[in-house]
């Protein structure tokens, strides 16, 4: 339940995530160690989308603080499509690559299935391809989609057993939601998934011990939706415009964070909540990949 004078606890998303990389770094360095290489990522990125390039950047430079190796290509904006794939299948046959991530979304005319289905799917360290999502579905070890992966573990964390408790998950994209439902439900959860057609969304909300917004709708789910003391995992990253004479306007998730705060029993706050854990998760996949790709049993307890 949330405590009446501070509201619920904070799901710290940035300490559990730092604790992880810490833990990928020991296993990477025994890796490399009995490998005689390090774990390594390839990470393409095509066009000069700004927040991809972001996002390609942290990717690289948490693969090197973690003691793996990263290879980024940037490829321009015209790139063809047979000139990307053919990059991928160099990738898929190079033996110092154990994962492989396009940066999505990809320039318009390339067709993102298509290069998504390139990739080897023991080195689909993002979880998309369809091999993967088939594995996910009938429970098959595979690679799972790092955001959903991370706010199981954060769940898990903080519940322990999830048996039981009631979950919606707000959102039913390839790469959140769906894949969210599917570990909420392998975990025993009874498991509600929401979209835009879905009605009377407060009222299916306040039954959930669990809530988890992957919508893109900033503060959209409102402290009187939540029951008290659920926990509330908040996917959402949504930059509102900037303030008078600000630049940079203020990041909020899917949920009105201080609304509910003071309902929730815990919630991820944002940014710091699910946000690093989904770094944390790609390098922690890569390092998988990795073990299995040397014929290596992979460490336990990532
Ligand atoms: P998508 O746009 O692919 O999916 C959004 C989902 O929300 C859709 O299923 C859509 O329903 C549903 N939706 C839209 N409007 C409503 C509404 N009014 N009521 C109920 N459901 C609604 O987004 P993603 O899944 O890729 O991402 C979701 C959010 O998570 C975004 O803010 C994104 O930035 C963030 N994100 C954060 C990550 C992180 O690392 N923290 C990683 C990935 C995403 P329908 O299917 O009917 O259209």
């Amino acid at each position: 339940m949330a405590d009446v004078e501070t509201g619920a606890a904070i799901i710290d998303g940035k300490a559990f995530a730092e604790g992880l990389r810490a833990r990928i770094g020991v296993a990477a360095a025994n890796f490399a160690h009995q490998a005689g290489r390090r774990p390594g990522l390839a990470v393409v990125l095509v066009g000069e989308d700004p927040a991809s390039q972001v996002y390609v950047g942290a990717k690289g430079k948490a693969c090197e603080a973690a003691g793996m190796a990263s290879f980024e290509h940037r490829l321009p904006a015209d790139t063809s499509e047979a000139a990307l794939l053919s990059l991928v299948e160099r990738l898929n046959h190079d033996d110092a690559v154990d994962g492989i991530l396009v940066q999505m979304p990809l320039p318009a005319g390339l067709d993102e299935q298509a290069i998504i289905a390139a990739i080897n799917p023991d080195k689909d360290v993002d979880g998309f391809h369809v091999i993967n999502a088939g594995r996910l579905s009938v429970g098959q070890e595979g690679f799972v989609p790092c955001t959903p992966l991370g706010c199981m573990m954060l769940l898990k964390d903080r519940l322990g057993d999830l048996s039981g408790l009631d979950a919606v998950v707000i959102g039913r994209s390839n790469i959140v939601g769906k894949p969210m439902a599917q570990l909420l439900v392998d975990a025993n959860a009874t498991v509600t998934i929401a979209h835009s057609r879905t009605r009377n969304l407060p009222e299916i909300v306040r039954r959930a011990d669990i809530v988890i917004a992957a919508v893109g709708r900033p503060e959209m789910v409102r402290g009187d939706w939540i029951k008290p003391g659920a926990t509330v995992i908040d996917v959402g990253i949504n930059r509102l415009p900037p303030a008078d004479g600000a630049t940079k306007g203020r990041l909020v998730g899917d949920v009105a964070f201080a609304e509910a705060r003071a309902v929730a029993g815990a919630i991820t706050p944002v940014p710091g909540g699910v946000g690093p854990m989904t770094i944390a998760v790609l390098l922690r996949n890569t390092l998988v990949a990795a073990h299995h790709h040397a014929g290596m049993d992979a460490p336990e307890g990532l």
